[in-house]
This record gives C-alpha cells, sequence and structure tokens, in this order.
C-alpha cells in the first residue's frame, strides 16, 4: 500500500499537547488493523535532545538503538506499543549536518548553490520518507514540534507544504492542534488566536484537513461555527480536545469525537472499529483503584516533573497493574541532606531513586537508600540509583568509607563506581555514554529473574560509569548480589540485597519500556512490595 502521511502542526501556544494528540491518533489507527510510524520534528538547531539541560527541555527519552530524543517519543512508544528508531526524531542540526556533509562530500550537489528550497526541503521529506520506511509504514504521522510562525519551522511548514504535491493530496492529511482559551474576566472560550494561527498556516500554503481544539471547557455550537467559517474547514472536521484527568483517556475521548475515521476518510482508507477493549479496561483501573499507596521519588530536578516523564508514567502503569492509585512525593534529595531522610521517608511504603547527573544532592539519595536499606522499606534504584546504592552500600555495611563514584569524587580512597576506560562508547556525535539497548543475563533464582521471569533481557542505558569490578568481591561478601550482568559477566547491569523485603536496583533505564497495559517488571514488583509493606505497617499499629 502507498505509504499516507498525517502531519500534524500546532498553533498558539506549544506544550499544548501535540505528542498526545500524535501518539492517540497512532494508537487508534493501529488499532484499525493500520502499520504505523510516528515521528517528531524537533525545530532546534540542536541535533538531539542529549546535551539540552532537563529544566529545558524535560526527560532525554532514549530509543533501543541509542537516539537521545524528545519525551514525545515516549509518549508515542507507550501508545503505540513498538519500539522506535533514531529515524523517528529529526531535528533542524541533524537535517543541516546532513546537507553539509553532502555539500562538503562535493560529488552530491554537482556543484549547484545549496538552498533551503530544494535542498533543506528535500533533505527533510527524505528523513520522514526513511521513518515510514523503516517501519513499512501505511500511515507515517509526523508531528512539527513548536507552533505555527517560529522562524526555526519554516523549512518544515515548507516541506510538508510540498509533500502533498508530491504524494497526492490524496495521501496527505493536515491535523491543526490548536488552543481555544478560556478568558475568565468575560467567562468565554476565545477563538481568535486559533484564526490567527490558521491563517499562518494558509500563508505557509497549508490548509488544515481537520482542527484539534484544545480547551478545558467543552467547545459550544459558536465555537464550533466560528473555527469553521474563519478557517475554512466543515464543522464536522473541528474536533474538541477537551483536558482530560488522565492522559490515558484522550485517545478514548478522541475515539469518541471520530478523529480517525475523519482522518481515514481524507486519506481514502477503509475506516474499521478498532479494539480499544484493554485501554478502556486500562483507564478504569487508573481511574478507580482500591488501594492507593505513597511512593517517594527521590532526585534534583523534583519540581520539573516532566524530568522524569518515564518514571512516573512506569509508576502510573505499576499502579494499574497492582490495582493501586500510586500517589509520588517529589523529595528533594538536597532537602534530606538538610533535615535527614525520617522527616521525608516515615510516612511513604517505597522509595525510587531515579537517574542524574552532576554531584548536587548525591549525598542526600546515599541517605534515603541507607534509610530504605535500615527500615526494610522496599526500594528501586534507577541508573545513578543503583551507583548511589553501591555508594551506600560500600560506607555503610563494608565500612569503606569515603566510597564514592568517580564522577563524585575523583580522588575517593575506594572508587565503587568509575568510568571504564576500556569501555569507551565514542560516536559520531562525541558522545561518551553506554547509550541504547544492552543485553543483561540474570541471575538465576534472584529477585531480578522472578520478576522478570526471564533468564535474559535487554533494557536502555545512558550514563557513563559503572561499577567498579575491582570492588565486587567484598561487596558481595558483605551479601550485595549482583543478580544481572552482561552476557560476558563484565558490567554490572542489577544489584539487589536478599534479607531485604524489596532492594533492588538497575544500571539501565527501564522506565522507557515500561508500557499502560505491561507494567514493566521492576516497577510492578515495586508497587506489589510497597502495598505489602503498607498492610504489615497498618496491621503492626
Ligand atoms: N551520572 C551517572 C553516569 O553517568 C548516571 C547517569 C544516569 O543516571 N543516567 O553514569
Amino acid at each position: 500500500m502507498t505509504t499516507k502521511y498525517v502531519l500534524v502542526t500546532g498553533g498558539v501556544v506549544s506544550g499544548i499537547g501535540k505528542g498526545i494528540t500524535t501518539a492517540s491518533l497512532g494508537l487508534l489507527l493501529k488499532r484499525r488493523g493500520y502499520r504505523v510510524a510516528l515521528v517528531k520534528i524537533d525545530p532546534y538547531i540542536n541535533v538531539d535532545a542529549g546535551l539540552i539541560a532537563p529544566f529545558q527541555h524535560g526527560e532525554v527519552y532514549v530509543t533501543d538503538d541509542g537516539a537521545e530524543t524528545d519525551l514525545d517519543l515516549g509518549h508515542y512508544e507507550r501508545f503505540i506499543d513498538e519500539p522506535l528508531s533514531k529515524l523517528a526524531n529529526i531535528t533542524t542540526g541533524q537535517v543541516y549536518g546532513d546537507v553539509i556533509a553532502k555539500e562538503r562530500d562535493g560529488d552530491y550537489y554537482l556543484g549547484q548553490t545549496v538552498q533551503v528550497i530544494p535542498h533543506i526541503t528535500d533533505e527533510i521529506k527524505e528523513c520522514i520518507r526513511a521513518a515510514a520506511r523503516h517501519n513499512d509504514a501505511d500511515i507515517c504521522i509526523v508531528e512539527i514540534g513548536g507552533t505555527v510562525g517560529d522562524i526555526e519551522g519554516e523549512p518544515f511548514l515548507e516541506a510538508i507544504r510540498q509533500m502533498r504535491i508530491d504524494e497526492g493530496p490524496e495521501h496527505v492529511c493536515y491535523v491543526h492542534v490548536t488552543l481555544i482559551p478560556y478568558l475568565e474576566t468575560v467567562e468565554e472560550l476565545k477563538t481568535k488566536p486559533s484564526q490567527h494561527s490558521v491563517q499562518a498556516l494558509r500563508r505557509a500554503g497549508i490548509q488544515p484537513t481537520l482542527i484539534v481544539c484544545r480547551s478545558k471547557l467543552p467547545l459550544t455550537e459558536d465555537i464550533y461555527n466560528k473555527i469553521s467559517l474563519f478557517c475554512d474547514v466543515p464543522v464536522a472536521n473541528v474536533i474538541e480536545g477537551r483536558d482530560a484527568d488522565n492522559l490515558y483517556e484522550i485517545p478514548l475521548a478522541m475515539e469518541h469525537q471520530g478523529i480517525a475515521e475523519l482522518v481515514t476518510e481524507q486519506l481514502g482508507l477503509p475506516s474499521g472499529e478498532p479494539d480499544l477493549d484493554d485501554w478502556r479496561d486500562l483507564v478504569k483501573r487508573i481511574k478507580s483503584p482500591t488501594h492507593q499507596v505513597k511512593i517517594a521519588m527521590v532526585g534534583k530536578y523534583m519540581n520539573l516533573h516532566d524530568s522524569y516523564l518515564s518514571v512516573t508514567e512506569a509508576l502510573t502503569h505499576a499502579g494499574a497493574a497492582n490495582d493501586a492509585r500510586v500517589c509520588i512525593e517529589y523529595v528533594d534529595s538536597e532537602e534530606i541532606e538538610e533535615e535527614g531522610p525520617e522527616e521525608f521517608l516515615s510516612e511513604v511504603a517505597g522509595i525510587l531513586v531515579p537517574g542524574g547527573f552532576g554531584d548536587r544532592g548525591i549525598e542526600g539519595k546515599v541517605a534515603a537508600i541507607q534509610y530504605a536499606r535500615e527500615n526494610n522499606l522496599p526500594f528501586l534504584g534507577l541508573c545513578l540509583g543503583l551507583q548511589c546504592a553501591v555508594m551506600e552500600f560500600a560506607r555503610n555495611v563494608c565500612g569503606l568509607a569515603g566510597a564514592n563514584s568517580r564522577e563524585f569524587d575523583p580522588e575517593t580512597p575506594h572508587p565503587v563506581v568509575i568510568y571504564l576506560k576500556e569501555q569507551e562508547y565514542v560516536t559520531e556525535m562525541g558522545g561518551t555514554m553506554r547509550l541504547g539497548a544492552y543485553p543483561c543475563v540474570l541471575t538465576a533464582g534472584s529477585l531480578a529473574a522472578r520478576l522478570y521471569e526471564s533468564g535474559e533481557i535487554s533494557e536502555r542505558h545512558r550514563h557513563r560509569y559503572e561499577v567498579n569490578n575491582a570492588c565486587r568481591d567484598e561487596l558481595e561478601a558483605a551479601g550485595m548480589v549482583f543478580s544481572g550482568t552482561s552476557p560476558e559477566g563484565d558490567l554490572v547491569e542489577l544489584i539487589e540485597l536478599p534479607d531485604h523485603p524489596f532492594f533492588i536496583a538497575t544500571q539501565a533505564h527501564p522506565e522507557f519500556k515500561s508500557r499502560p497495559n505491561r507494567a514493566h517488571p521492576l516497577f510492578r514488583g515495586l508497587i506489589a512490595a510497597a502495598l505489602d509493606y503498607q498492610a504489615d505497617d497498618k496491621s503492626g499499629q
């Protein structure tokens, strides 16, 4: 089948949920039996998200093939439940980088003047098509990041404008996601900003097929009519995208609005009936669980929840799997340093220490882990969380005073976590991190093997430092179990403490592989253990 394209733009402001809209549409089309590919375009100049600070960009989402991408790819993977490749995230930096490399090569452009149109736009279209081919997609959905009117976005808008002619109008559908703000003073929803954003889109030569109106209130008839009239779309193609309590409800609301039928109709495809029973069941379990459990997430950017988006989603999935609402207490580890762990952790049923970089707040994380270990409080450590757990155990159980990671104390007398020289993951980009999927072998009978119900797993990585193999014997002798290692045995992947009810940490980022209906085993295990802890705690009172 010829690949069809759905091209998603955004109006008025960024951050209105284009990513969720795109992911939802992907889910609804996939559930109708179509093979989909989802692509995020980020018009910034950075080559990828790897070097952008979390407080600017939110979480860096890592793919199996080791790309450091935008967090929207996380939504895509969670909704369509398929691993994406590095082709699924296109940036200005990549596009220009490729075009400049070809120009320097000499032969490619045969002496032409290299220009935005057609060379950059051709490159953009080729990147989009490559992503579609990679997935053998029937329908490729492309989300253009940012807002219509942004200077950086212009070459991308021009490229998707050209696609209507290149592919044929019947193979292309433009979806514009816009905001209908509610003005408190006059108690009215306002369409003017959306009218302007559609005007800007039309100036770029794109007439939207569908307009998704994000709004906190239901759209009135008057709003539908105004958008239809001023933006030149039939009323039926104006879609309400109302705020939802939880993002997994959004595809169901969009299905109810008939978005997938409108898209398939534009693309000349049969619509069919999607099977969404499991998704409805998931939403029900998230909305009205029997239990409730409090988990402390101890980290650095605790006021920036987007920095840990996949971790919080993984906890939601794990809650749904355990029929429990997970209430996350975001604890700033620097505050633990000042006031001690008791203050923040005595009321929770489990602790999670996520990944991170830099030495700020490290001692607070170590103190939180010590508290979990000594109080039989369930603990899950992710990446840096594993490294801190090893430091804590070395100091307080093995008696190695000052044990540390070389990342935080290059002069430490006991470097239990080091940068392995022989593991230089030097990539084209100049990165030095272990990135993407790596296999891991689990020790039979360990907690890890029981949770994963498997002897060999694969998880995604994003870190530089590793447990120092020279310290393994000493840690092991004191009771730490290395329950997962690389197949060659030279990299520690999972640690656990068998005489603790639930104390486990991984060098990987398992949060990237948790799916709404397939909660990740480590997160599911944490919540199950936290529920047990809570039950014991209550019965003991
Ligand atoms: N800073 C640590 C390292 O580079 C951990 C990284 C992480 O948690 N992603 O190894």
